[in-house]
């Protein structure tokens, strides 16, 4: 048997005749109560341990977080937890997830924006409480807007790509403050948790445009690969539709690449606003776009396509100037299990009925179908 082993069978060692003899002097040294102490720290760890492997086994932030709040949870009942975070790279929009009685509530946060802590973070760097915070950052509308829920604990998220948001613990419902060890326990968990959310984060950025938050290219691609397999086992009809802003050069030339740009971010809203939330809305480069939508019928595609089509014609997109409206012209391809094609194929031909919309005139839709016959509204 090894010492540890020895160790571990306490019991044994307690029998044995030595420690019997000399047990009293033991007591008075606390040896006993110093191994019940290490004891329960190897007990926290272990279980520390095992809650980060599964925190780290998550597939999604929402994932994450329910088991976050369910261990935390288990050893004490704070009066509420949140978590903020930027769901897209260098974008101001913040995602609030509240909870409160292990459940997902509203914890009446208006952040305008996270960078007033973002900037005291990158430098304090450490949990605070609001009340050292008020301290530290002064009584300013950031401050003001934390007021309301006076977090006990405030933990930013920190990593490689700078301040990704910030985890907020209330106090506790029972049992006054937090005890030290229970703080060292929440910060040691949320230091895997802030990995994991980052870690999380960054896999979700890989798949985005960083200009517009819409999916890439690559994973579109990706997406309509395994969609073609898909329609042959399931025998549905799929569809690609392809989107080209219409005379965009003439906008860029006319009122700048900024207000260009934020024309495409409002046209990515758009889109995203009307497909489903399994379809794959993206940005295909420049100002195209691309949406894989599956299993929907052509009188249904071409329904969605032109309700985007008609949305973006009347979006008034706020400047330094009143800005035009832009038009956009869309091809859509539908496939479905019958037919041997690729990817690339797929989108050539959803560019080829794109290219039908440009010439007839801009700001409208065109279906390809076999025979190079283009339908012009038809359904
Ligand atoms: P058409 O109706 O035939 O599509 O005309 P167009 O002017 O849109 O076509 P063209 O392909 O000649 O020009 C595309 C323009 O889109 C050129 C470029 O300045 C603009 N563009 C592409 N990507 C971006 C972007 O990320 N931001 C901005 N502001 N403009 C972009
Ligand atoms: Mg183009
Ligand atoms: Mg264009």
């Amino acid at each position: 048997m090894s010492v540890i082993d020895s160790f571990n069978m306490q019991s044994d060692f307690l029998s044995n005749p030595r420690v019997v003899e000399n047990y009293a002097a033991l007591m008075d040294t606390g040896v006993f109560q110093y191994i019940d102490y290490l004891n329960t720290e190897i007990r926290n760890y272990k279980n520390l341990l095992s809650s980060a492997l599964n925190i780290f086994n998550r597939t999604s932030i929402d994932d994450i977080l329910d088991f976050t709040v369910q261990q935390i949870s288990d050893c004490f009942l704070p009066s509420f937890i949140g978590f903020l975070w930027r769901p897209y790279q260098n974008k101001e929009d913040i995602t609030i997830k509240g909870y409160k009685n292990y459940k997902i509530a509203d914890l009446g946060l208006r952040l305008e924006s996270v960078t007033p802590f973002e900037v005291f973070f990158q430098q304090y760097g450490q949990p605070i409480s609001y009340d050292e915070l008020v301290v530290q950052m002064g009584n300013n509308g950031a401050t003001q807007a934390l007021q309301p829920i006076s977090p006990a604990l405030i933990i930013p998220i920190l990593g490689p790509s700078g301040f990704y948001g910030m985890i907020l613990v209330g106090r506790k419902i029972l049992g006054g403050d937090y005890k030290p060890v229970e703080l060292t326990f929440i910060q040691q968990l949320m230091s895997f948790v802030s990995l994991a959310i980052q870690h999380n984060l960054h896999y979700e950025y890989s798949l985005r445009d960083v200009k517009t938050g819409l999916y890439n290219y690559g994973f579109f691609i990706t997406r309509l690969t395994e969609e073609i397999a898909r329609v042959k086992r399931n025998d549905y009809t799929s569809s690609v539709i392809v989107i080209d802003v219409d005379f965009f050069k003439n906008f860029n030339d006319n009122y700048g690449h900024v207000a260009g740009d934020r024309v495409l971010e409002n046209i990515a809203f758009m889109i995203k606003q009307g497909v489903r939330v399994d379809d794959v809305p993206s940005r295909f480069g420049g100002e195209e776009f691309t949406i894989l939508l599956s299993n929907i019928d052509k009188e249904t595609v071409w329904m969605v396509a032109e309700r985007i089509r008609i949305s973006i014609a009347k979006l008034k997109v706020p400047w330094e100037v009143p800005l035009p409206s832009v038009t956009i012209s869309l091809g859509i391809f539908t496939f479905d299990g019958h037919i041997d094609i690729t990817a690339t194929e797929i989108v050539k031909r959803a560019d080829m009925a794109l290219y039908v919309s440009k010439d007839r005139g801009r700001n409208c839709t065109s279906l390809w179908e076999p025979g190079f016959r283009f339908s012009n509204g038809a359904y």
